[in-house]
């Protein structure tokens, strides 16, 4: 439940023009089918196909279609139906756990026409890792070794429910357990490999650029060019696409080909990722999978210097973002949350004076906040927040997403006021990761 709270809070959707891999592939078709009454009636968010369909678009399937049905044998069995008639691959998720309400291994069995059966292999495997968690095995999860007898059984190294995979008429059937923790594992490590081995004969190319505090239009109209080169440059034999890629504040830039001709692809992709860099370096934060906190954390490491967060209105979040990456303990020593006045006064030494003259929102206490910080928590750098995020608290002067945000050192210190116009959660994420570019640009800086 935590991880699809921070992902419906913190994921801003992918809009715009992205477009899948998919173009000539026209024979990897994909359908999720996600099954449980629980994502139905919107009590639980659905990650699973999500992250499915974002795995299997970026290793070149083309997914058409995501649909949810509730724990019912004919809704299950039409949604099958329905998502066969154009696809390939199903991919169901949901409703393999052992008690009544999971039916989906029943189901598919009499849909393919198969008995269950006993699987020695699946009771074995099930009663070693019961045995070496030191957990008593019941009857019920017992019952997980039961299989379709026409499906080929996968054991699930993660969980109980096995998986299985169903192949009828070249079309493939895959049933997934519903757990996300499970889902991911099974579909990163094992389901993804034996479909690429089994549908994908081409090569697939994907380098990624991310940038930071330029907006998507802006990014596009700089690489108008290349852009313009990638998409002639299109074969029926190969295909490059650059996908921008927006969530708050930050853009991804990739750059993807597939095709049969490994060596032309890669050297194209990383020809073009080489013409963009010199465009919008002063931008660009990483590559590949790096987040802005590890950027911020290797640029720290090299001068070996460290880094303390003085947070008032982004309330530890900006902490979360660096103890997030492993390691950041070598140059991340903590952050105080000064939410309220006396905190601010008791643990930074901002002034009374400061508060009441000017606000906990202006120049003034962001000032001493860093000052304090600096003194009182040692780090060589610091960054502090302090504003509005709303809904409520805003006036005419001081509306609400309003912000200063400050960093420093001890021979310089940068403030800056921003505005941002989103909800209470979106405007934190908002003022962290602008605040984690200000440090950014000073430590480049320097
Ligand atoms: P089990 O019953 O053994 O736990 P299962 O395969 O039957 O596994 P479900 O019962 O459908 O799975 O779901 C297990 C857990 O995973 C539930 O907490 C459910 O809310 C969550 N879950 C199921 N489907 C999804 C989904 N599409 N996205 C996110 N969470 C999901």
């Amino acid at each position: 439940m935590k991880e699809d709270l921070k992902l419906e809070r913190f994921t801003y959707p992918i809009v715009s023009k992205y477009l899948p891999l998919h173009a000539i592939l026209e024979d990897m078709k994909v359908g999720i089918l996600i099954i449980g009454d629980e994502i139905l009636s919107g009590e639980t968010l659905d990650t699973n196909s999500r992250f499915a369909a974002k795995l299997l678009n970026d290793h070149g399937f083309n997914v058409i279609n995501r649909i949810t049905v509730g724990d019912r044998e004919k809704e299950i069995t039409d949604g099958l139906e329905y998502l066969l008639k154009e696809a390939d691959i199903v991919i169901s998720c949901g409703g393999m756990g052992p008690t009544k309400d999971d039916i989906t291994k029943k189901n598919l069995a009499n849909y393919f026409g198969s008995e269950l059966i006993w699987d020695a292999k699946v009771e074995e495997e099930l009663r070693d890792r019961y045995e070496r968690m030191g957990r008593v095995l019941n009857e019920l999860t017992l019952q997980q070794a039961m299989v379709p007898a026409k499906a080929e059984v996968i054991i699930n190294p993660v969980g109980t429910a096995p998986v299985f995979w169903f192949q009828k008429n070249n079309k493939a059937v895959i049933t997934l357990p519903g757990v996300p923790i499970e889902m991911r594992h099974l579909m990163e490590h094992i389901i993804l490999q034996k479909l690429k081995e089994k549908f994908v004969s081409d090569f697939i190319c994907h380098e990624t650029i991310r940038t930071v505090g330029i907006a998507e239009s802006l990014l596009a109209k700089k690489l108008s060019i290349i852009e313009e080169e990638i998409e002639k440059s299109c074969t029926s034999e190969h295909y490059f696409k650059l996908a921008y890629l927006p969530e708050l504040a930050m853009v991804k830039l990739r750059i993807s080909g597939i095709g049969k001709d490994q060596n032309l692809i890669q050297k194209k992709v990383l020809g073009w990722k080489s013409e963009i860099i010199p465009l919008i370096e002063e931008y660009i934060y990483g590559y590949g999978n790096e987040e802005l906190a590890e950027t911020i954390g290797k640029t720290l490491q090299l001068k070996n210097a460290t880094l303390a967060t003085a947070e008032s209105c982004t309330g530890g979040y900006l902490a979360h973002l660096f103890t997030s990456v492993p390691g950041s303990s070598v140059y991340y020593k903590g952050s105080v949350i000064t939410y309220a006045y006396e905190f601010k006064e008791d643990l930074l030494g901002v002034k009374n004076e400061t508060l009441n003259t000017f606000g906990a929102v202006s120049e003034e206490t962001c000032r001493e906040m860093i000052a304090g910080a600096l003194s009182r928590l040692k780090t060589d750098y610091v960054i502090t927040t302090t504003g509005i995020a709303g809904p409520g608290g805003g006036t005419p002067d001081k509306p609400v997403g309003m912000v200063w945000i400050g960093v420093g050192n001890k021979n310089k210190i940068i403030t800056k006021k921003y505005y941002f116009n989103r909800n209470r959660i979106e405007n934190i994420h908002l003022f962290a990761i602008t605040a984690l570019d200000m440090l950014r640009k000073m430590l480049k800086e320097e």
